[in-house]
Order: structure tokens, then sequence, then C-alpha cells
């Protein structure tokens, strides 16, 4: 099991989450957040959201 820590952008508050270490693989999970109830997609091996990593993409115009 790899525990990561990431904070939720909905309360800002630092949340602990787990995942199968076969898991972390993956780029990115969908974690039940146990701060706000929603779910949030995030890389366990940096604990960044992928709205951090991937800021709004400006359309190319
Ligand atoms: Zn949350």
């Amino acid at each position: 099991m790899h525990h990561f820590i990431f904070r939720c952008p909905v309360t800002g508050l630092n949340v602990q989450g787990s995942v199968a270490s076969s898991e972390t693989e993956a780029h990115y999970i969908a974690h039940a957040c146990p701060a706000c109830g929603g779910m949030h997609i995030v890389n366990p091996l940096n604990g960044k959201l992928m709205s951090e990593e991937h800021p709004r993409l400006k359309p190319e115009s």
C-alpha cells in the first residue's frame, strides 16, 4: 500500500490517501476525499492534483 498526501482543493486541507502499490504505475487515480466527500483526480506519486499539474489549457487560436 502506498500512502500519499494531497491538498483538497475544496477545503484546502491536507488529506492522506492510500492506493494499492500496483496502481501507482498509473499516472492518476480517482480518490474519494475524506475532507469534502468528493472525488479528486490525484497523482499518487507526488500528491498533485491533475488540475494543479495541468492548469487550464488555453485554446490555441
Ligand atoms: Zn476534497
